[in-house]
């Protein structure tokens, strides 16, 4: 059941289980995240609809070449991270990395010997993706791309899910493309427990960055999606941790990322910090 509530918002049921009930959970401005009474999922409701979420991505990353600049120097770290990941379980083969960006981890790899394309709805970050570093690029959505099942080697996805409205058609697809015996690797946040920490406090904070993000998954409940669609071996850790220009953010971002690392590797690889950000690769079968 959909019910517009304006004529840019909607209410929905839970994006992952269908289910039509929810309780509120965080508020930032006039947006809610709620959480879903039968699966638990965090998500946006009611939320934008997807005309207006194609327009709000078009303004989405920075512009001018400083800004894009600092933008790659902060993801730098973590594509690096990904990009030893990936070679650890295949040297070379063909690359797909979802909502690309300006490009910068799809030229990492192609550097490394990968044949790369990417996918991406803001015209801006794929006009500088092709014109600047000469790399493929589509226009998103991934599922109008229309690539042939069993394809890559690789997908990859940096802090990409939590954008989307339909994240299970969008592993789904995932699943699809990759090669038996392929990975995914998904960066994203997990925002939750901080809001939780603050909310204890009283500390206004609009760490959701709402209504960009539609949902926040915990470990658990995106290892729970991968295993659904079929996605044999997952495998989490830390993943390091992005390096923003902002001095305070950059402060935190260390502080926080260090801490998480130095816990996950304390723990035998076992503990995940609540409330960080965290890089998860699942594997394709190869039965499948
Ligand atoms: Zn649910």
């Amino acid at each position: 059941m959909k019910m517009k509530t304006n004529h840019e918002m909607e209410v929905i049921d839970c994006p992952l289980c269908g289910g039509p009930e929810s309780f509120p959970l965080h508020q930032e401005g006039s947006f809610q995240m709620v959480r879903c009474s039968s699966c638990q999922f965090i998500y946006l409701n009611p939320r934008p609809t997807s005309e207006f979420l194609l327009r709000f991505y078009q303004d989405y990353l920075p512009e001018n070449g400083s800004s894009i600049k600092a933008w790659q120097r902060m993801m730098e770290p973590v594509f690096k991270k990904a990009a030893n990941l990936i070679q650890q379980y295949k040297e070379k083969g063909e690359l797909l990395d979802v909502g690309s960006g300006f490009g910068f981890f799809l030229s990492e790899m192609k550097n490394r010997g990968w044949d790369v394309t990417g996918i991406e709805i803001s015209q801006k970050a794929m006009d500088y993706a092709r014109d600047v570093l000469g790399l493929t690029i589509h226009p998103g959505p991934l599922e109008k791309a229309n690539f042939p099942d069993n394809y890559f080697d690789a997908v990859t996805g940096f802090y990409v899910i939590e954008h989307l409205p339909y994240p299970m058609v969008f592993l789904r697809e995932c699943h699809r493309i990759i090669k038996p015996g392929g990975l995914l690797l998904l960066r994203y946040p997990h925002t939750t427990p901080i809001k939780n920490l603050l909310q204890i406090f009283g500390i206004k904070n609009r760490l959701y960055d709402l209504p960009a993000h539609l949902s926040d998954f915990s470990p658990k409940m995106i290892q729970r999606c991968l295993e659904k669609i079929g996605f044999g071996k997952c495998q989490h850790l830390i993943g390091g941790y992005t390096f923003p220009g902002d001095p305070g953010k950059r402060t935190a971002s260390i502080l926080f990322g260090s801490l998480s690392e130095a816990l996950f590797y304390l723990s035998g690889k076992r503990f995940l910090l609540p409330g960080v950000s965290k890089t998860i690769l699942a594997f394709k079968s190869n039965l499948s």
